[in-house]
C-alpha cells in the first residue's frame, strides 16, 4: 500500500496493487483519518502494556507483603514452639528428678519401718508379726536410667518422644508412691502404736497397776498389826481382789525368786533393769519360774490368800537397794 498525493490537500488516495492482471484499485481516504487510526492503535497498545505492567508490580509487592507477614508469623510461631518446648523439658526433667528423689526419700522410710518391724517382732507382741510390710513393695526402676542422662555433667539433649516417654514413666512412678504412700498411712500409724507398746513392756520401770481391783485395803508405812494388834511397819500395800485374778507384773525385768514360804505364802521376786525390785505375795498360783524374763503387764500368777494373810489380796512391795519404798508414787 501506498499513497498518491492528489489536489485536495486534505485527502488521500491509497492505491491497493493486487495480482499481474488486475487492476489497481483506487482509494480516497481522510488524511487525518490515515494519522488518527495507527495513532490510536498505537495509544491503546501502550495503555494495555502499561496498565498490566501497574497491575503486575501491584501483585508482586501484595505477594512480597504477604510473603513478608507469613514469614514474620512463622518464626513468632517457631520461636515460641522451640520456647515452649525448652520449657516442657526444663519441667519434664525437675518433675523426674524430683521424683527420684522422693523414690529415695520413701525408699529409706521403708528401710527404717522395716527395722521397726524388726524390732517389733523380736522384742514385742506376737501380733505386729501381722503387721503388714513395705519393704516388700517395689516400683518401676526405670527413673534410675532416667537419672543416669541427667548427672555427671554431660549434657544429652531430650528430644520430642523422650519427652513424651519420660512423662508417662513419671506418671508411673507417681501412681506407685501413691500406693505406697497409702500403704505407709495406713501401717505405720500401727508400727508406731506397736512400737510405743514395746517401748512401755520393755520398760524396766515399774508403773503397772498388779492387778484388776485398785481397791487399796493398807498403806505403806505404820499401821496396826492385823494379826497382833501392835504398831508395826508395812513395808508394801495390800490390794484386795479375788482369788484366781491375774497378778501383773509392774514392769518388765527377770524372776529371781518364785516360792512359798509360811510369812510370804506364794510368792514372786522380780528384779528390774533399773536395780527396783518388785513383790508379789500370797499368791494363788505361780506361773513364771526363776530365770524368766517378763514383760511390763505380763500375768506371772494370780492373786490368793497364801501365808500370813488374812483374807483374799495381794501384797504388793516395791525395794530399792534392799530396803521396802512406797509403791503408790510408781504406780499410775
Ligand atoms: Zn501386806
Amino acid at each position: 500500500m501506498r499513497s498518491v498525493s492528489v489536489p485536495n490537500p486534505n485527502r488521500m488516495t491509497l492505491l491497493v496493487l493486487r495480482d499481474a492482471g488486475r487492476p489497481v484499485k483506487q482509494v480516497q481516504v481522510s488524511k487525518p483519518l490515515v494519522v488518527a487510526v495507527p495513532l490510536l492503535a498505537l495509544l491503546s497498545i501502550s495503555g494495555l502494556i502499561i496498565s498490566l505492567q501497574v497491575h503486575s508490580d501491584h501483585t508482586v509487592s501484595r505477594l512480597e507483603s504477604q510473603l513478608k507477614q507469613q514469614t514474620l508469623a512463622f518464626e513468632a510461631v517457631v520461636t515460641n514452639k522451640d520456647e515452649a518446648i525448652q520449657r516442657l523439658q526444663n519441667e519434664v526433667i525437675a518433675l523426674s528428678s524430683q521424683s527420684k528423689d522422693m523414690m529415695d526419700r520413701m525408699e529409706r522410710v521403708a528401710e527404717l519401718e522395716a527395722e521397726l518391724q524388726k524390732f517389733i517382732d523380736k522384742y514385742g507382741d506376737g501380733d505386729a508379726k501381722n503387721l503388714g510390710k513395705l519393704s516388700s513393695l517395689s516400683w518401676d526402676e526405670s527413673l534410675d536410667s532416667l537419672g543416669d542422662s541427667g548427672v555427671g555433667g554431660e549434657f544429652i539433649a531430650v528430644h520430642e518422644n523422650e519427652i513424651e516417654a519420660l512423662a508417662a514413666d513419671t506418671r508411673d512412678n507417681f501412681a506407685a508412691m501413691n500406693d505406697m504412700l497409702d500403704e505407709m498411712e495406713k501401717n505405720v500409724p500401727l508400727t508406731l502404736k506397736k512400737a510405743k507398746q514395746t517401748q512401755y513392756s520393755l520398760s524396766g520401770t515399774p508403773s503397772e497397776w498388779p492387778t484388776l481391783s485398785t481397791r487399796l485395803t493398807s498403806n505403806f508405812g505404820y499401821r496396826t498389826d492385823p494379826f497382833t494388834g501392835r504398831a508395826a511397819f508395812h513395808a508394801g500395800i495390800d490390794i484386795a481382789g479375788k482369788v484366781g485374778d491375774s497378778v501383773y507384773a509392774a514392769a518388765a525385768g527377770k524372776v529371781i525368786t518364785a516360792k512359798r514360804d509360811g510369812s510370804h505364802g506364794k510368792y514372786i521376786v522380780i528384779e528390774h533393769p533399773g536395780g527396783l525390785q518388785s513383790w508379789y505375795m500370797h499368791l494363788s498360783d505361780i506361773d513364771v519360774s526363776v530365770g524368766d524374763e517378763v514383760k511390763k503387764g505380763e500375768s506371772i500368777g494370780n492373786l490368793g490368800n497364801t501365808g500370813r494373810s488374812t483374807g483374799p489380796h495381794l501384797h504388793f512391795e516395791i525395794v530399792k537397794g534392799g530396803k521396802a519404798i512406797d509403791p503408790l508414787p510408781y504406780l499410775k
